[in-house]
């Protein structure tokens, strides 16, 4: 039965790096909403492109981007996972109430991913962080410039990458500044979606992410019921 994860977190959550245990032991095809637009917003052939100039703006200085564009890349893509019947996990979407819900002229991603994955497939997961853990964890995060595995670590960042040997970079966004603007834009426009989602009558599972990150993936699993098949 193929099936749907919706993780939500502030930044440095740690949604990727459970999205990456979760499809690698499960069956999981990830969708990285974050990654996935930066590639279309930097693509050398978009450049001169308008529209999507204004949206390499906005994603570059951690605004988010428009809900509209983004809700119909977000369809467009799952439609292929879903014909394809794969499983699915999401690590930044939906991230605002449109993308969510739509409105009447557009379905919003919920309501399309119940038409093609039944609700009762469908399961949303909260990991939650302070603030304070937030802004650490992100201005002391590293990626690989190869393979993009988050680097984490405690009390020094390693200089390569554990899983290809490459070098590691900071990512533009994880700068002070602009997780300030991301975590504004998290609180105001990404948070209010789990109220709504109760109200539709959808459980979200809540998870201590301040925890290492072998025990919030056990946590998951066992609140999904994921090893019951
Ligand atoms: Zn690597």
């Amino acid at each position: 039965m193929k099936k749907i994860i919706i993780l939500f977190g502030p930044p440095g959550s740690g949604k990727g790096t459970q999205a990456s245990l979760i499809a690698s032991n499960f069956n999981f095809s990830i969708f990285d909403t974050g990654k996935y637009i930066e590639q279309i917003v930097h693509a050398p052939e978009n450049l001169k492109n308008k529209n999507i100039r204004r949206e390499r703006e906005n994603f570059d200085s951690g605004i988010l981007n428009s809900p509209f564009w983004v809700l119909n890349i977000l369809k467009e893509k799952t439609s292929v996972f879903s014909r394809a019947g794969l499983s699915i996990i999401f690590t930044g979407s939906p991230r605002t109430l449109y993308e969510a819900f739509g409105d009447s002229g557009q379905m919003g991603l919920v309501k399309f991913l119940e038409k093609s994955y039944g609700k009762k497939n469908i399961h949303f997961v909260y990991l939650n962080i302070s603030p304070e853990t937030s802004i650490w964890r992100n201005s002391h995060r590293k990626i690989c410039v190869t393979c993009s595995a988050p680097i984490l670590y405690k009390k020094r960042a390693p200089q390569v990458c554990p899983f290809c040997g490459s070098p590691v970079r900071q990512r533009s966004l994880d700068k002070p500044e602009i997780i300030k603007v991301r975590l504004k834009e998290y609180k105001e426009r990404t948070f209010p979606i789990i109220e709504r989602l109760k109200k539709a009558g959808y459980k979200i599972n809540f998870i201590d992410g301040e925890k290492p990150p072998y025990i919030i993936y056990k946590n998951i699993i066992s609140k999904l019921k994921l090893n019951d098949g």
